[in-house]
């Protein structure tokens, strides 16, 4: 076999599809998000589609804590946490996390996809005949870690409690099972009925497996999450989530019983045999985690900054999947298109939205994902709603009623 001209026509495949990712070079500029210096448009942009929803990982409290464990512990862990990696800073912020939570214990991973993959293959694939229900539109890393396992599993269309119950009812009352969800799904914004599938849990007596990636530090009174707006933690076997996203810095976790945390720490392949996380990682999620605890502020300004950003696209007639989450998809429905639209947004606006195509999301749905944070400004919102107004009549897009009138 010819190898590279296997490589590059698999690649020109995807090009031809308009699916080939190209990565924008960026540098985020300390303590000026939403503001970016960019190597391959305009030197400056404004970022539109971070992850980091709340600037966290500019805030001066995350920066100057990770300054001081790394002044005071140096740059690494050392190896695993068994052999060297479990430091002061990694017990701290798994107490951290399981009081946000408010289960026994919590767990640290590299990052959220690890903790995905390493939880479910080890619960999935240790208890003995354990079958996973899963939603359809579940997170890779969680299709992966299911898969891992090779434990049986049962896809359950997406957020539909009555194809939840079929399911679960085909099974034998004596069988293990396990249902996985997340809270926020990150491509449509929509939610959950976390209520409603843990009394279908209860009743059937499965355990529940929910990832709030997308919700930690945005929701709940202290940040702990849809579940904890709706006061569901308790009724949760395993919460899961990343200090990536809202916590701005990087790892991931599950939070739940001392003995599931430690079954899992025990077990499971993808926790024992990596290095873990640096301890300024560490000390910067806690920092995180800390502030949003107690502050408010940005979960509110959040909210208030999402809803001008909709109100404006409506008022130009820019149609948007509505929801109710922090994720304003505006739907392109074509992969050319939405790269184009993208590409002229950061060539010719100075504003970055990556396109997000297949097979991230399901082909005709390509789309731009608007996330705002509270740092963008009514003239960044003004910028970027009228750009995109410019765009949407040069493509020939579709608009609501609304803009014919
Ligand atoms: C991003 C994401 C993850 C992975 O988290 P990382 O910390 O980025 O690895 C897991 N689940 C969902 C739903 C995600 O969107």
């Amino acid at each position: 076999m010819n190898y590279e001209k296997f490589f590059n026509e698999q690649l020109l495949a995807l090009k031809d599809d308009g699916n080939y990712r190209e990565f924008s070079e960026l540098e985020r500029l300390r303590g000026r998000f939403p503001s970016a210096k960019c190597y391959n448009g305009p030197s400056e942009v404004t970022i539109w589609c971070s992850n980091d929803y709340l600037g966290m990982g500019q805030h001066p409290s995350v920066l100057q804590a990770m300054h001081e464990t790394l002044d005071s512990t140096g740059a690494g862990a050392g190896g695993t946490r068994n052999i060297s990696g479990t430091t002061h800073a990694h017990s701290i912020l798994e107490a951290e996390l399981a009081d946000l939570h408010g289960k026994e214990n919590a767990l640290l991973f590299t990052s959220g996809y690890v903790s995905n993959w390493a939880a479910l293959s080890t619960l999935a694939a240790k208890i003995p005949d354990c079958v996973v229900l899963t939603d359809q539109l579940n997170h890779a890393s969680m299709i992966e870690g299911i898969r891992h396992s090779r434990a049986t599993k049962i896809i359950w269309k997406h957020n539909d409690l009555d194809d939840l119950e079929t399911k679960l009812a085909s099974l034998p009352s004596s069988v293990p099972k396990l249902i996985a969800f997340e809270s926020v799904y990150s491509m449509d914004g929509d939610i959950a009925p976390i209520a409603e599938i843990c009394d279908l849990a209860d009743k059937y007596n499965a355990m529940t497996y929910l990832d709030e990636v997308h919700a930690v530090g945005l929701y709940g009174p202290r940040g702990g999450g849809i579940a904890e707006r709706e006061g569901l933690m308790n009724r949760l076997t395993v919460i899961e989530g990343t200090l990536g996203k809202a916590f701005g810095v990087m790892g991931g976790y599950i939070a739940a019983s001392a003995a599931l945390c430690d079954f899992v720490r025990s077990f499971a392949s993808g926790f024992i045999f990596t290095t873990a996380l640096p301890p300024a990682v560490a000390a910067g999620a806690t920092a995180a985690i800390q502030h949003l605890k107690a502050s408010a502020l940005e979960r509110s300004e959040h909210q208030v900054r999402v809803k001008q950003v909709r109100d404006a696209l409506d008022t130009i007639g820019l149609p948007h999947i509505s929801n109710p989450s922090h994720i304003i998809p505006v739907v392109v429905g074509n992969p050319v298109k939405c790269k184009y639209i993208s590409d002229v947004l950061l060539k010719e606006y100075g504003i970055y939205i990556q396109p997000i195509n297949y097979p991230t999301v399901p082909k005709g749905t390509e789309r731009l994902r608007i996330t705002p944070s509270p740092l963008h400004t009514a003239d960044d919102v003004e910028r970027l709603v009228s750009a995109l107004e410019d765009l949407w009549m040069q493509c020939d897009l579709m608009r609501t009623s609304v803009a014919a009138q």
